[in-house]
Parts: C-alpha cells; sequence; structure tokens
C-alpha cells in the first residue's frame, strides 16, 4: 500500500553517518546473531555446536557516536555487547556463499545493549527475548566505513573498555560464522534487503554496566564508538 498523506506525521527514516560522505546510510531492519565467539558461548553456559540463530532490534533504536543513554528501566543487570555490524547495500533470499560479500556496503562497531536479567528470565520461561533485547536506545553503532575503503575484515582486534578498563579483547577470526556465512544463514531466514544491519555476535567478556559509566568499543580498521551512560 502506498500512501501519498498520513493521518499523523510519519516517523523518520531511521540512519547512521558514512564516513568520509556526505549522504548518511538509510536503516530499514537489524538483526543480530544470537551466538558467534565460542569463548563467550561457554561463559553464558550455552551449546557450542548450535547453528547461528537471530533476533531483531527496531531501527529507531540506534544511538550515534558520542551518545549519552539513560540506564534504562525495569532492569537490574544492563550489558554491554560490542560487535562488528555489517551495512547491506542489497540483499535477497538464499544469497549463495560466493556472493555473499557482494551485498555488503560497509561495515561499524556497536554495542548490543542487553538487559541481562530480563532475557535470561525470558530464555529460561521460552519467552521472546524482545524484553532484553529490543529496547529503546539499545543499538549504539559507529560512522560506517565503505567496504570500498576498509575492505572485508575477517580478521583484526576487536575491544571494549568500561572507564578505560578492558573488558572485552578479541579477533575477528575467532567468529565462528564469519560474515559470509552469516548473510547466507540470515537470508535463508529472511529476505535481506538495501539498508539492512547486521550485529555479528559478541566475543566473551560481557558485564554490567552502572550509571556514569564511560564505554568505549573498537573494530582495529573499522572504526570506534564510544557512550556514557547517564548518571
Ligand atoms: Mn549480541
Amino acid at each position: 500500500m502506498n500512501a501519498t498523506s498520513f493521518v499523523i506525521p510519519p516517523p523518520p527514516q531511521a540512519s547512521i553517518a558514512v564516513a568520509g560522505e556526505s549522504g548518511a546510510f538509510p536503516v530499514r531492519r537489524i538483526w543480530c546473531v544470537g551466538r558467534n565467539y565460542l569463548e563467550h558461548i561457554r561463559e553464558m553456559g550455552n551449546d557450542e555446536r548450535a547453528p547461528p540463530f537471530f533476533f531483531a532490534k527496531q531501527p529507531d533504536m540506534l544511538e550515534a557516536d558520542g551518545a549519552t543513554i539513560p540506564y534504562p528501566p525495569l532492569t537490574k543487570d544492563l550489558h554491554h555487547e560490542v560487535e562488528l555490524i555489517v551495512a547491506m547495500k542489497s540483499g535477497g533470499l538464499n544469497i549463495p556463499p560466493g556472493e555473499a560479500l557482494d551485498h555488503v556496503y560497509g561495515y561499524g562497531v556497536g554495542i548490543d545493549l542487553t538487559r541481562r536479567d530480563l532475557q535470561l528470565a525470558a530464555r529460561s520461561s521460552g519467552r521472546p527475548w524482545d524484553a532484553g533485547k529490543a529496547f529503546d536506545e539499545s543499538a549504539p553503532i559507529s560512522p560506517i566505513r565503505r567496504a570500498g575503503e576498509v575492505g572485508h575484515p575477517g580478521k583484526g582486534s576487536i575491544w571494549l573498555k568500561v572507564n578505560g578498563e578492558t573488558r572485552q579483547s578479541a579477533d575477528l577470526e575467532q567468529l565462528i560464522w564469519p560474515v559470509p556465512d552469516v548473510i547466507v544463514h540470515l537470508s535463508k531466514l529472511f529476505a535481506l534487503k538495501a539498508g539492512d544491519l547486521i550485529y555479528t555476535g559478541t566475543p566473551a567478556g560481557v558485564g554490567p554496566l552502572v550509571r556514569g559509566d564511560r564505554v568505549e568499543g573498537a573494530v582495529i580498521g573499522v572504526g570506534e564508538i564510544s557512550l556514557r551512560i547517564a548518571d
């Protein structure tokens, strides 16, 4: 259905800055990989051999680099998860492995903020993860770097610091499902399209954030992100 006028003002198009470009990257959907680094699967007590699975956040949950984010409601255990993010310029259903990277516009680094207590309560009761994962301001992201500039990173340091202290430190080559595999698996479930983002999963070292924390994350060669949790 194409509407030419609206009964209330339409919501704004979510977008992310692109390094070196005056135009922004428009965001359609946000996908996240559940488990993609062995040490993180072990620290959470999950099955090491399971195929990747996916959950979603909403585009209006994105927060730009440098944001101050309020401590979210109804949680006592807000966690950080630093992740490499893929930005799609095209897509399709059942994308062949050899073509997966052709659909990538670029990469960023972000933090999959998680209300861990709500996520684990949902997990143990067999309920959806949304309240634990997809909440307001839960998707901080750096500016996107074009693949034409940074290539397709298959290795390189990924880390996160809280108040200057390293909490997460790993290498992209430890991804169980590298970016092409993630795209192949995800495109079996959903037709990917231009504007889709994929948070590719976090390494070990996830942990709590408290009010006033300063958080920095990076993927070397791709970008950096910082945020603060409001007092
Ligand atoms: Mn995550």
